[in-house]
């Protein structure tokens, strides 16, 4: 097994995911820069914490954490959002890139010891920081949310959040709290955001969304009662939707993106059949 904190051989060509203040280092083909480190127009890697995280078309993962506002790689290209990545449907890449960014977030944010203090030092076999003082190990932290299409009959449910774009809706979604069975999450924010009672939820996917630290949980869910009452403090206005006359809605390649399009299918055959 690889350990986090080697660096990749001489010949061997990799994937570098080189994150600075939360952005990604991409290509001026909006791609992760590949190849081998003696060929990439990059600044001493001695000065910058390289980090293995996975494997990627059998090719090794590397992140490397620069600084905030650092010029050293701009021979490659530029800093920018992750979300450039979910353009287009390469899960796979957006997903390691996702790992990048929270591993670097982690490793920033976990310098100290939260229960006493002291300096943490990086674990050399798994991506950890642990306190030689009282022993307390942190790992990056990843914050379950539910996010679930809920239909009725050819309709589906719909919001637009306040931070959402003028015009853009989306399904519901919402955090788990801590103790709370992923059903009950469902339940809860469902009735809170919009008032309604749902029955015959079903999974369907995830996605690791790293803003700045999600894990996206879909689900298919049917109506079973209740009229809908939009949450004010939380989202701007919703209701139900034509399955066939749907507003803007997010960018595929997003979970919101794919469980819309999976309900729009099933009620699609439906009707066929
Ligand atoms: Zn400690």
């Amino acid at each position: 097994m690889n350990k986090p904190y080697q660096r990749p051989a001489q010949d061997e060509p990799v994937w570098w995911f080189v994150i600075s203040g939360g952005e990604i280092l991409l290509t001026e083909e909006k791609q992760i820069p590949h190849g081998l480190l003696d060929e990439m127009p990059f600044p001493d890697l001695s000065e910058y914490k390289t980090v293995f995280i996975g494997e990627l078309r059998e090719r090794h993962c590397y992140l490397v954490v620069a600084d905030f506002g650092d010029t050293n790689f701009s021979a490659v290209g530029e800093f920018l959002s992750v979300r450039e990545l979910i353009i287009g449907t390469d899960t796979e890449m957006f997903a390691m890139a996702a790992r990048s960014k929270q591993v670097a977030d982690f490793l920033s944010t976990h310098r100290f010891c939260g229960r006493c203090g002291s300096r943490m030092q990086a674990v050399d076999w798994e991506i950890a920081m642990h306190c030689h003082s009282c022993q307390h190990r942190c790992y990056p932290r990843i914050s379950p949310c539910i996010i679930v299409a809920i239909r009725k009959g050819r309709q589906i449910l719909l919001a637009r959040g306040k931070r959402h774009p003028e015009g853009l809706y989306s399904v519901l979604a919402g955090f788990v709290e801590a103790g709370e069975p992923l059903e009950q999450t469902l339940e809860r924010e469902v009735m809170e955001e919009a008032g309604v009672r749902i029955k015959n939820a079903r999974y369907v996917s995830s996605q690791s969304w790293p803003f700045p630290n999600s894990l996206m949980i879909g689900y298919i869910a049917e109506w079973d009662s209740g009229d809908v009452r939009i949450d004010p403090f939380e989202l701007e206005e919703g209701g139900w939707y034509d399955i066939d006359n749907l507003p803007r809605i997010p960018a595929e390649g997003t979970i919101a993106n794919k469980l819309i399009m999976r309900l729009k299918a099933e009620i699609d055959q439906e009707s066929k059949s």
